[in-house]
Parts: structure tokens; sequence; C-alpha cells
């Protein structure tokens, strides 16, 4: 059956789909927002949402200060340990009682972001609607269709925005989705209780020899608590013949470090496994009457594994895009490729420079020389800083420079 029209649609209701809603509506147009799930749903992930998003929920008028019972803790630095045991932790050069972050479980936080795009007034929200297929008029996508309780619905938009996570629906639809193994990285996570954290405003990338170039994350959520899990390079599992969660379990028992730290642990959830489309590779991310936003674009930081900041901040760049295609009524590809610009412009800085820092830690010496000469150099860890904590920033050291102070 088909319905009616709106300006545009938003595929899914994630960070990077409520955050495209959101500023779509702002711009004056009639949105459309669609999930397959319902709200408040879960997302496996490790739950650290970084600068970089506190910096685009104010923008969305969203302050997790003031929001009541929002379990989240504040995050002041991140912790590196290199194989041979070296911590470099890197605090994030904020005033005195101020963070840098925070963590949050994710099925709080996207519906946080959620129902405030469904606050405005032009932002129509249907849940558990399953995107199936787009509609096509010769070339031109023109609106999406999908069950709804089993009955299968039609809308139509001028302009899609496929917000659809790492698996995008409408990227296979088009022909637009890749598997390649490099560029994308697999990830398992779970919750545990009773862990020892030193530091619970710290969170914490383990480097260690079995899974590398991935890396073991300790994320704290409160003082006892923590988001544990792992990720690597997905060509890696292959070649070093890795079973995620048995290597999770194994760092767990058997490190000589980390297993005295979960000795009278209690795992709260089952293990789970998702993969992340990394920023290491730029791909296309617009058609004909479709721009893809967040994992959609696979725009996650190759080496921190951080997407949320980019999801929220491509949605931001999406509405732009979005206008200009309406002022000129023109939404083909020619026109939405300034989405593709604009956010690259961007983000290519700060997502070679990751990339680097990812090919850097394939190589077992020169993390354990880089993170021990970073323990000793306090220029070194400023580098890391600006690169890890303040990718936004305008003003990130080069790597040139990296090379000379790790070389001097
Ligand atoms: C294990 C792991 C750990 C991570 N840790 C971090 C971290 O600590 N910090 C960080 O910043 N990032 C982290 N990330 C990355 C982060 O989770 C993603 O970058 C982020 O969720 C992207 O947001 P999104 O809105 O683009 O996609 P998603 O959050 O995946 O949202 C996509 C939405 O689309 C909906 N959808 C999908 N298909 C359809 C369909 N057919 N029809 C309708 N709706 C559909 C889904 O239900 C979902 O709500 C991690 C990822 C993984 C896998």
């Amino acid at each position: 059956m088909h319905e009616k029209e709106f300006d545009v649609i938003v595929v899914g209701a994630g960070p990077s789909g409520s955050s495209t809603a959101f500023f779509c509506a702002r711009e004056g147009l009639n949105v459309l927002l669609l999930d397959k799930e319902f709200f408040p749903r879960d997302k496996t992930c490790g739950d650290g949402i970084s600068g970089k998003s506190i910096k685009l929920l104010n923008e969305l008028g969203i302050n997790p200060k003031t929001v009541s019972g929002l379990e989240f803790s504040f995050i002041k630095s991140t912790t590196l340990i290199s194989p041979k045991g070296d911590e470099v932790k890197i605090g994030f050069n904020k005033p005195e009682g101020e963070f840098a972050g925070i963590t949050c479980p994710r099925k709080q936080f996207d519906s946080l972001v959620f129902n405030n795009a469904k606050k405005e007034e032009s932002v129509t929200v249907i849940e558990g609607f399953n995107v199936t297929d787009v509609l096509m008029n010769k070339n031109q996508v023109i609106g999406v269709k999908g069950l709804v309780n089993g009955i299968e619905k039609e809308f139509k938009a001028k302009i899609v925005v496929a917000a659809d996570g790492a698996y995008s629906i409408i990227r296979r639809k088009l022909n637009l989705f890749d598997s390649d193994s490099d560029n994308w990285i697999v990830a398992v996570r779970t919750y545990y209780d009773n862990v020892i954290i030193p530091d619970k405003e710290s969170i914490e990338l383990h480097f260690i020899d079995s899974i590398l170039p991935g890396y073991f994350w300790i994320f704290p959520i409160s003082e006892t608590k923590a988001n544990v899990g792992l990720g690597i390079v997905q060509s890696f599992v292959p070649k070093k013949k890795l079973n995620l969660v048995n290597e999770l379990n194994k760092i767990i028992k058997e490190h000589p470090v980390l297993s005295k730290r979960f000795k009278d642990s209690i795992k709260l959830n089952e293990v789970k496994a998702w993969n992340l489309p990394i920023g290491s590779k730029h791909r296309k991310n617009y058609a004909n009457g479709v721009l893809f936003v967040g994992d959609a674009a696979g725009l996650i930081d190759p080496f921190t594994g951080e997407g949320i900041g980019n999801a929220l901040f491509s949605g931001k760049i999406a509405s732009i895009a979005v206008k200009n295609a309406f002022a000129l009524n023109d939404f083909s590809e020619a026109t939405l490729k300034e989405f593709d610009e604009l956010l690259w412009n961007e983000l290519s800085e700060e997502l070679s420079k990751s990339t680097k820092l990812m090919h850097l830690a394939k190589h077992r010496f020169l993390l354990n020389w880089a993170l021990g000469k970073a323990a000793r150099n306090p220029e070194i860890r400023g580098y890391l800083t600006q690169t890890i904590s303040d990718s936004s920033a305008k003003k990130v050291g080069s790597m040139q420079f990296l090379l000379k102070v790790l070389l001097g």
C-alpha cells in the first residue's frame, strides 16, 4: 500500500539516523524516521561516548548531566598499554571538574538521541518497521518499502538517508555493500561486575600479542562494573586462526596481569559479536536520491573503533546537503555528491591519521617502542592526546611530527 509522501525518509534511528532526522527537521523538512526495532533497544558497543560525541550532543540540545535517571560515568583519560606492559595515560586537557567523555549503555544513550529527534514536530516516527527494499523510478531512489506488523507498506520521499548501520539494507540493495576484510573490524563484548578498576575515569586499551593489531578493552561503567571486549581487523582473524570469544575468555582467565583483576569477577551477559566498517577506506556515500550516514557510510575510527561521534556528525552534514538539494530541487547524485565532499573534507585528515596508527599497531616492536617512548615523553603524549581524544580539532599534530619526536 502506498502512503503519504515525505521530504526525507531516514532508515535507522540510531545515533546517525536520529541526528539526521533532528537536523533535517530544524531545516524545516518533513521527515519520516523508521527503525525495525522498538526503543529502548540495545546495540553491541563499547559504550564509550567521546568528546566529539559530547560536542554534537550539545548541538542537538542534549546535556547528559541534566538527564534524570541516565546511567553514565565521566571519563577523563584513555590508558594505552603496550604488549610489553608500558602504560601511557592520555589526559584530555580539560579544566578541573570537566569531563572529556562518558561511558553510557547504548540502550539508554540511543533512546536519549532518538527521543530528542522524536520531539521535533515535523518528525514522524515508526518503530518496528523493517525496511526490505528501495523504491526506484528508473535509476532514482524515490522511497522505501518494508514490513510493519506483517503488513507491507511503501513510503516515498525526495531523499532517502540510509542510517541503517553496518549491515545496511539500502547499501546492499544498491550494490554498494563491500565486505573488504582489511577495512572492517570484528569485535566481541560483554559486561563484568566485580572487576578491579584502578581508575574509573579512564578507559583502557590493552594491546596484547595474541590479538594484535587489535586490542582488548575495559571501559568502566562504575567503580566495579565494566564493558569488556576485544576487536581486530577482520582479515587477521583467519590469518591468526582466532576465535574471538575464546581469546576474550583466555585473556580474562590467563593473562598474567589482567586475570588478577578478573579473579572474583561476575560475567553479566553473554558475549555478543558485531562488525565495524572503518574509515580506512573512502566508500561512496551518495547515489541518485540517497545519502549514507554513520556506519552505513563506514565512518568508524580505524584505530580506536569509535563511531558514534562521526555518526552524529554525518547526520548534521547530511542535513546541509539535503537542504541544498531542496533549494536546487535536484536530488540527483551529481547534487548529492556535495555531502560526500563536505563530510570527507572534515574527516579525511583524522581518519587517515588513525589509519596510520592502525597500521603501526600491526607491528609489535613498533607498538612497544612507540608506547614505551610515549610513557616517558610528554611531547608524544601530547600528540596522542590530540590524535585520539580531540581528533576533530583542526590543530592535530602531523605524522611527520610524531616520527620526529619518536626518533629524536
Ligand atoms: C563491539 C563494538 C564496540 C564499539 N564501541 C564503540 C565505542 O565505545 N564508542 C563509539 O563511539 N563507537 C563504538 N562502536 C561503533 C558504534 O557502535 C557505531 O559506530 C554506531 O552505533 C553507529 O551508529 P549508527 O546510527 O550509524 O548505526 P546503529 O547504531 O547500528 O543504528 C542503526 C539502526 O538502524 C536500524 N536498522 C537496521 N536495519 C534496518 C532495516 N532494515 N529497517 C529499519 N531499520 C533498520 C537498527 O535497528 C538500528 O537502530 C563500537 C562498535 C562495536 C561493534
